[in-house]
């Protein structure tokens, strides 16, 4: 039988442990045998503000999920050298052997409610079951303006109230608020070595 994959898309600048938490809900939730966290490279909708360079998140992510035997992580958004799409990212997994309705595209609702956006967007039920990850304080209203063939498609998984987000973490780094408890501890002293997210100097410990 062929085996069941959840792919972890997400910036991950940094990976947190609301990351962590929604891909081990989702992988108990669908009955996942593992989950691939897929680190955007370089993504055509971030143009707001600067991303912390793919080779110190890919470093974060493969930390934050070292020892956990069903987790793993991909290259193949940062080692694609063209802007990342998901559509690609899951064509290379089912030519990688994974079946269709043995992958569970898993990501953010407020990443997920402009899909619409997304190249090839309404291909994307064809090839993977869309999975979405609430979190604290998102509504759940705006998904009924999507298409109905990606409603269709799509599968929500309540996430136990961890109302952390990357964002927050960054500022907290800045201002030089901690981050211990919000982030493993290989990541927070990874950010502090690699003086992620401000500029002072900080000393690893
Ligand atoms: P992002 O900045 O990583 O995340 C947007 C929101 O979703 C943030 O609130 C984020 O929280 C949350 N989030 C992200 N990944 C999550 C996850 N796996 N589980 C739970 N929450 C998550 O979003 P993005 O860079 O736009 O990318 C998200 C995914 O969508 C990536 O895989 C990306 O490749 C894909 N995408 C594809 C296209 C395309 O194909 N054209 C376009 C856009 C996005 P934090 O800030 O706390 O992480």
């Amino acid at each position: 039988m062929s085996e069941k994959i959840g792919i972890m898309g997400g910036t991950f600048d940094p990976i947190h442990y609301g990351h962590l938490l929604a891909a081990e809900e989702c992988r108990h939730r669908l009955a996942l045998d593992r989950v691939v966290f897929v680190p955007t490279g370089t993504s055509p909708h971030k143009k707001n503000r600067p991303v912390t360079p793919p080779e110190d998140r890919y470093a974060m992510t493969l930390l934050a999920t070292a020892g956990v035997r069903e987790f793993s992580v991909s290259r193949t958004e940062l080692d694609r050298g063209r802007p990342s799409h998901t559509v690609d990212t899951l064509r290379e997994f089912l030519e990688g052997g994974a079946v269709p309705s043995g992958l569970f595209f898993i990501t953010g609702l407020d990443a997920l409610l402009s899909i619409d956006t997304w190249k090839d967007h309404l291909l994307l039920p064809d090839l993977c079951t869309l999975v979405t990850a609430t979190r604290p304080g998102y509504s759940l209203a705006g998904l009924e303006t999507l298409p109905s063939a990606i409603k269709r498609a799509l599968k929500v998984v309540e996430i136990p109230q961890f109302a952390i987000s990357s964002t927050e973490i960054r500022a907290r780094a800045r201002e030089g608020r901690g981050i211990r408890f919000l982030v493993p501890h290989l990541v927070e002293n990874y950010i502090k070595c690699h003086e992620l997210y401000k500029d002072s100097e900080v000393l690893c410990t």
